[in-house]
């Protein structure tokens, strides 16, 4: 997939599965063999990884993913305040998945409603694995700094937003 994705231009980035968006949990990876394979797999993507960053998902985001899968879940979630979703009718959501709407001006309502008590942690997509890290961990993807003394240090980062379709 690599040698096609840079043959056409294009950057490759991973999203994990979640059964939440589908409602399917036969499809989530759960048994030991699945999980071996996607090890393997995770050690085949890092090993692709090189200076042209043809593979844009970073080390720690892979990690994380597979830790998500080997335990079945990713507690933490910061939805609502790390990122959130617009709705094309111009409302707030914490993400595609959690449907409680509020109006645009509301976002400190729904971090307080909202992502403080939130027990969710079904799902790893890439909009969470990729914002749900400390200001380090960002920062660290963003400049390629490998330094742990940078990744260790607490911090913030500021909301992403993305736009959705309207529900039917
Ligand atoms: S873990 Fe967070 S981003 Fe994922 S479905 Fe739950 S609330 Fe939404």
């Amino acid at each position: 997939m690599r040698g096609q994705s840079e043959r056409v231009g294009v950057n490759i980035a991973y999203s994990a599965y979640s059964s939440r968006r589908t409602g399917c949990q036969e499809l989530f990876l759960t048994r030991p063999v699945d999980l071996d394979t996607l090890r393997q797999e995770f050690d085949g993507i890092r090993s692709r990884q090189d200076s042209t960053h043809t593979i844009v998902t970073p080390d720690s985001t892979l990690n994380q993913t597979q830790e998500y899968f080997e335990r079945g879940s990713a507690p933490g979630c910061k939805a609502g305040l790390r990122f959130l979703v617009v709705t094309a009718d111009g409302k707030l959501q914490p993400c595609s998945m959690q449907f409680k709407r509020y109006e645009l001006h509301e976002q400190k309502r729904m971090v307080e409603e909202f992502t403080e008590h939130n027990q969710c942690d079904e799902c790893y997509v890439a909009i969470r694995s990729n914002l749900d890290k400390t200001f380090p961990q960002i920062l660290a993807r963003t400049l390629r700094v490998t330094s742990p003394s940078i990744r260790a240090t607490a911090g913030t980062a500021p909301a992403e937003i993305v736009r959705t379709e309207p529900r039917p």
